[in-house]
C-alpha cells in the first residue's frame, strides 16, 4: 500500500493494538474492534501557511494529515464544499452566526464521498475484485462511482425504501445492487450473508466502521470548516447522524488539528437524529456507553433510519468528549427546517433538516450562546430528497 510517511498505523479503539495497514483491511484482527488511523503529528509538516499555499481543490491538499498521498488517491475531486452563511436562521436561533456546510456539493451529492474515496483506495491496494456495502442508499451510489473510477466492481445492498435517485444512479455508474425487501437491517443481513460466502472472497467491505477509512475520510469536513472560517474553531457543529461517521470523523479531525498545532480547541459536536430512530440520543440520555438497537424505527428521513449504529459508542464518546448534546427532532420539524433553509436559497435536504431542527432545540434549551458560531452539516443534496420535501409542502397545502 502506498501510504503517507506520517501514518503510523491503524490502532484498535478497543484493545489499543497497532496494526500495519497492509495487514488489516477491516476491523482489528485481534479483537474485532474498530480501527482508526494514527499519525506522527510532528512529521506531518502541515501548517496554516502550507495550506494557504495549497490549492483549495480536493482532499489531497491536506497531505500528510491523510493516510494516502495525492498520487495514490482514488478521487473524483470530492470535498472543498461550500460553507454558506444562513443569517436569518442565525437571528432566529439567537446566535452569532450559522453556516451550512453543504455536502450535497460532493461528486455524488453526499458527504459519503469523502470516505468512499479513501475506502476504495484501500480496497484497490488490498487487491479487491469488488467492493460491497449495506446502505440506506446514498453511500451505495457513492461506492458505485468510486469503484468505477478505480476499475473495481461494486455491489450495494439497499432496502426497498431507498430513494429512486440513489438506486438509479448506482446502476448508472455500473454498480450491482441487491434491493432487499424490508428495512435497512434486512439489507445488512443480506450483505453479511454475501460477505461470508467463500465464493465472494475477493469482496472488500465498505460498511461503516468495518473499513478504517470511511470515518477517516469524514474527518476532512472539519479540516475544511476551520480553514474556511480563517482558523476560527466554530462553537458548535451539528451532525445529522445515522451510523455516526460524520460526528466521529469530526472528533478525529479535532484531535488531529490540535495535535498538529493548527488549532487550540475542539467545537462542541452535536448529534441530531430523527426522534423515532434515535439510538444515540437514547443512549446519551440513559448515560450508557454504547447504543442499543432501536426497536421500531419510523421516520420519513430514510437516510438516517439506522436502528443499530455501527459507530454508536464512538459517536457518544465524540459528544461527551467535546461537551456536545445528542438531540432528537420530529420529522415534521426537520422537514419544516429544511424547507425554511431552502426558502433562504440553501438547498438543504430533509436529512440536513434534522440538524437544523436539532439546532433550534439546542438554542431553546440554552445550549447555544448569543455569540456562538454554529455549523449545520447538510449531509446530502436537497435535490436527492426532492420527493419528501415536496410532499411536506403539499401536506401543508402549498
Ligand atoms: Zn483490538
Amino acid at each position: 500500500m502506498d501510504t503517507t510517511t506520517s501514518l503510523d498505523g491503524l490502532v484498535c479503539v478497543d484493545c489499543a493494538t497497532t496494526h500495519d495497514p497492509a495487514a488489516a483491511p477491516r476491523r482489528c484482527p485481534d479483537c474485532g474492534g474498530v480501527l482508526r488511523a494514527s499519525y506522527d503529528a510532528a512529521s506531518a509538516g502541515v501548517t496554516r501557511e502550507s495550506l494557504a499555499g495549497a490549492r483549495f481543490d480536493g482532499l489531497a491538499r491536506f497531505g500528510d494529515l491523510l493516510p494516502f498521498p495525492a498520487e495514490a488517491l482514488v478521487t473524483l475531486d470530492e470535498g472543498t464544499t461550500p460553507l454558506i452563511p444562513a443569517p436569518e436562521f442565525a437571528a432566529e436561533l439567537g446566535v452569532g452566526a450559522v453556516y451550512v456546510k453543504d455536502e450535497g456539493a460532493n461528486p455524488t451529492g453526499t458527504t459519503a464521498d469523502r470516505g468512499t474515496a479513501f475506502a476504495v483506495t484501500a480496497a484497490r491496494d488490498h487487491g479487491a475484485e469488488k467492493v460491497a456495502l449495506p446502505t440506506t442508499g446514498d453511500a451505495g451510489q457513492s461506492a458505485a462511482a468510486y469503484a468505477a473510477r478505480a476499475g473495481l466492481d461494486s455491489e450495494a445492498f439497499v432496502p426497498t425504501r431507498s430513494t429512486f435517485v440513489a438506486k438509479a444512479m448506482t446502476n448508472v455508474h455500473g454498480g450491482d445492487m441487491s434491493v432487499v425487501e424490508g428495512r435497512y437491517p434486512d439489507a445488512v443481513d443480506a450483505f453479511e450473508g454475501a460477505m461470508s460466502d467463500e465464493d465472494n472472497a475477493g469482496w472488500h467491505s465498505l460498511a461503516p466502521f468495518d473499513t478504517p477509512y470511511r470515518h477517516e475520510g469524514a474527518k476532512t469536513l472539519l479540516f475544511e470548516v476551520v480553514e474556511q472560517l480563517d482558523w476560527e474553531v466554530p462553537d458548535a457543529v451539528v451532525h445529522p447522524t445515522g451510523h455516526g461517521l460524520g460526528v466521529v470523523g469530526s472528533h478525529l479531525a479535532a484531535e488531529q488539528l490540535q495535535a498538529a498545532g493548527l488549532v487550540d480547541d475542539a467545537p462542541a459536536l452535536h448529534v441530531a437524529q430523527p426522534e423515532h430512530c434515535a439510538p444515540v440520543v437514547a443512549a446519551d440520555d440513559a448515560g450508557d456507553d454504547d447504543t442499543e438497537e432501536w426497536e421500531r424505527p419510523d421516520t420519513l428521513i430514510g437516510a438516517l433510519e439506522v436502528p443499530d449504529p455501527a459507530g454508536g459508542a464512538l459517536a457518544l464518546d465524540a459528544v461527551r468528549d467535546t461537551g456536545g448534546w445528542a438531540v432528537g427532532a420530529s420529522d415534521d420539524d426537520a422537514l419544516e427546517a429544511a424547507v425554511q433553509l431552502n426558502a433562504g436559497g440553501i438547498e438543504a435536504s430533509a436529512t440536513g433538516g434534522v440538524g437544523a431542527a436539532a439546532a433550534r432545540e439546542l438554542a431553546d434549551g440554552g445550549h447555544l450562546g448569543s455569540d456562538d458560531t454554529v455549523v449545520l452539516v447538510n449531509p446530502v443534496a436537497g435535490a436527492k430528497e426532492n420527493d419528501v420535501l415536496r410532499s411536506h409542502l403539499m401536506r401543508k397545502g402549498v
